[in-house]
């Protein structure tokens, strides 16, 4: 008999010759495929048709629609010297045609004369008078369901086919049939895994129910509901497993608490070039009473950029060494590891403290004498990449790990390490400001500490906005300031395409456009991608020690560097940047004395509408959307706070990786949308909260299934 895991190669429709596709997607078992769920869902209202549309777009309508109709015939005709493919719809008014530019072969085979489908895109009118889409989302349509959905005014579900499933023409199976059929068969089979009392406290559909209205919906409040709960669901294991941790710190071994000798923080201070701010004092405070308390320090410190988090770092360290336990300082590039290394040894002279450097680029026998030195305890404080928690690492007494710019790492090295049977104090440095409610309930079991102040004397950076078509104005007004101050300048290119191979060559052709053309009586660097981290280290060094005037560079020097000459940055597509991007971009100058600018530069005009009495709260959504840029390049050029710009941030993004949780570019929810859905995200904490006051280990029946889910366990372990 099948069941739930039953593979899905005993599915009629799929059997074993298809399987392997569906596996590679991730749909293994029946049970996959019943949690596949729809990305979106097209109900009657939204739907077009093809005279409607054309009316609307001679009046100026220019967003997408959705239209249902039969394909009459498809032809291949010449446009310009190049075939291109037209295909001509009927729906009961008119006729409509869709048209490809490439993949002419594919797309001939799949629009079938006679068959239904629905298209989506933004509409055009051609110069024949034509309706016309190009390239649009498609969905194909059973002659059933067309009848069902434009006679009933039914909802249907549209699902993400993977593309390997697509092209590999298991278009005959309809995907959307495939599931309804499962879900008709199977989904009774599911057993419930919320407690009940956590259903009836917060309202939610039976799991069984809830499947049904996600694949068969027949109401928008069926989807509501039904939504509610994958999002309740979601939300709740997540801050199950915040829960646990917390209880679970709460309960640690006090191995972690320190005592330090004040006359080794007071040698470091004699040999610091300046004063410690306010801030930077209320942060050390902090984090001391932590070091020296029984539980394990669990803090995030988080402060805008060239705000002096390295000091603090530092002397965080050096409190766990003086008390005769190793700290390592983590990093996410080697050049940050490495001028944290050259920064650390000339800061740390007057103090005993044995310093190396641990990066993934040495060779095996470097790091073996580091490793050696690292298990025996004779080194200190590790700097280091994610290097530092290979297996092969062994510390000899782990007191305190520092994670610098953090939204860069894969956040799970925490877990690595409290594997290993560690648990030391942990620090969190961030320059990407983390709204306080936020932090609260997606950190949970994590302190903040803030530094919101810059060291004194620092001149606010002007940033200005240009077309590109005043680029040789800007290129004569960095000249002067090479020549007249002596400035260095920083020339960044964007990631055109995520092939760094194109990075590359935006970049390296345009250092030699500028080394030859506009620049030829300077010199000029260029730093990429694709070098190998000594290359990098060369390129970075010589610039911070001034051996270019000019160094054009791809998003690398993003990170954390330091060269206090260095007072113009040219932000090139600036466009292409999100907020606190360009904000980290524009970091990387004015750390000197002199006045730093920012200059922007894109190819269009961003202007805002009336900008004078311009306010982000009262604008519609859609109006946002298309205003997103000119609001983002506005927000930069008119503000220097972090955090700030990442409430202007938040307000356009909604959710994003603004708060570093991405996990390599994926989203830690499914799901959720933080912001949206930050109702949802309170209720459920507090039903999580409250399950483990109740079952600390959920080991009480009722929790059994919920204890595994928490188990499976691919999520980030954040904080
Ligand atoms: P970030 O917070 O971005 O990591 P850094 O720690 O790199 O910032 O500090 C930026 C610059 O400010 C460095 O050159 C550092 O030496 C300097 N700095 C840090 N603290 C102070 C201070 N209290 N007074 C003056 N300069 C400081
Ligand atoms: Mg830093």
């Amino acid at each position: 008999m099948k069941g739930l895991e039953t593979s899905i190669q005993y599915l009629k429709t799929i059997r074993p010759k298809n399987s392997k596709v569906f596996e590679k997607n991730g749909i293994v078992t029946i049970r996959d495929l019943l949690f596949y769920f729809p990305f979106q869902y097209l109900d009657r209202t939204s739907i077009l048709t093809s005279e409607k549309i054309a009316y609307y777009v001679a009046n100026g309508f220019d967003s997408e629609v959705t239209i249902i109709g039969k394909v009459q015939n498809t032809e291949i005709v010449n446009s310009f010297k190049k075939k291109i493919l037209k295909v001509i719809f009927s729906d009961n008014e008119g006729l409509f045609e869709v048209v490809f530019f490439n993949g002419i072969n594919y797309f001939s085979s799949i629009f079938k004369q006679n068959t239904f489908f629905a298209i989506s895109s933004k509409p055009k009118i051609t110069r024949y008078g034509h309706l016309q889409f190009i390239h649009p989302d498609f969905d194909k349509l059973t002659t059933n369901e067309s009848n069902e959905f434009k006679n009933t005014g039914k909802i249907i579900p549209y699902y993400r086919i993977p593309k390997d499933l697509r092209e590999k023409k298991i278009g005959d199976i309809n995907f959307r049939n495939l599931v309804k059929e499962t879900v008709l068969e199977f989904s009774s089979k599911l057993e419930e895994y919320l407690p009940q009392s956590i259903l009836s406290e917060n309202n939610l559909l039976p799991l069984v129910e809830m499947i049904n209205k996600i694949h068969i919906p027949t109401s928008k409040a069926d989807l509501e509901q039904a939504w509610y709960r994958v999002k309740f669901e979601e939300l709740l294991i997540f801050e199950l497993r915040v829960a646990k941790r917390k209880k679970l710190m709460g309960k640690l071994k006090p191995e972690s608490k320190i005592t330090f000798k004040t006359s080794d923080i007071n040698n470091f201070l004699k040999n610091l070039p300046f004063q410690l701010t306010k801030d930077q004092l209320e942060v050390l405070h902090e984090i001391r009473l932590d070091l020296e308390s029984q539980i394990p320090m669990n803090r995030l410190l988080q402060g805008d950029v060239g705000s002096g988090k390295t000091i603090v770092a530092f002397l965080s360290a050096l409190m766990t060494i003086s008390s005769g336990k190793q700290a390592v300082l983590m990093v996410p590039t080697e050049i940050l590891a490495n001028q944290h290394f050259v920064n650390s040894i000339s800061l740390f002279k007057e103090n005993d403290v044995k310093i190396a450097l641990l990066l993934g680029s040495q060779t095996k026998s470097e790091r073996k004498i580091i490793q050696s030195e690292i298990a025996s305890g004779e080194i200190d404080l590790i700097i280091g990449t994610h290097a530092v928690f290979q297996e092969k690492i062994i510390f000899k007494n782990l007191g305190l790990v520092i994670i610098d710019e953090q939204h860069r790492f894969g956040v799970e090295q925490r877990l690595k390490l409290i594997e290993k049977g560690i648990s030391p104090n942990i620090l969190i440095m961030s320059a990407t400001p983390i709204p306080r409610t936020l932090s609260l309930t997606i950190y949970g079991d994590l302190d903040v500490s803030t530094i919101r102040n810059l060291p004194p004397g620092r001149k606010e950076i002007t940033t200005v906005l240009r077309n590109e078509s005043k680029l040789d104005s800007i290129y004569d007004f960095v000249k002067q300031k090479i020549n007249d101050e002596n400035m260095q300048v920083f020339i960044v290119y964007p990631l055109v395409d995520e092939s760094e191979k194109i990075e590359l060559k935006a970049a390296t052709e345009q250092f030699e456009i500028l080394k030859t053309k506009y620049f030829s009586e300077y010199s000029v660097g260029l730093i990429h991608g694709k070098m190998n981290w000594v290359e990098k280290e060369q390129v970075m060094n010589d610039f911070a020690n001034g051996k270019f005037q000019i160094l054009v560079s791809t998003t690398v020097i993003e990170v954390g560097m330091d060269i206090p000459n260095a007072n113009i940055i040219l932000i090139n597509e600036a466009n292409r940047f999100g907020i606190s991007q360009l904000h980290q971009l524009r970091g990387r100058v004015g750390r000197g004395k002199s006045q730093a600018f920012c200059i922007l530069i894109t190819k269009e005009n961003y202007i805002l509408p009336n900008s004078n009495n311009f306010d982000l709260e009262f604008l519609s959504k859609s109006e946002l959307e298309k205003h997103k840029t000119a609001i983002r390049l506005d927000a930069i050029v008119n503000n220097s706070d972090g955090f700030l710009l990442a409430e202007i941030d938040l307000k356009l993004r909604g959710q994003g990786d603004i708060f570093g949780l991405r996990q390599s570019g994926e989203p830690i929810f499914k799901y959720v949308d933080l912001i949206r859905d930050f109702q949802i995200l309170e209720q459920a904490r507090k039903s999580a909260f409250s399950i483990i006051e109740n079952d600390s280990t959920l080991s009480k029946e009722e929790n059994r299934i919920l204890a595994q889910l928490i188990q499976q366990n691919d999520e980030p372990i954040i904080g």
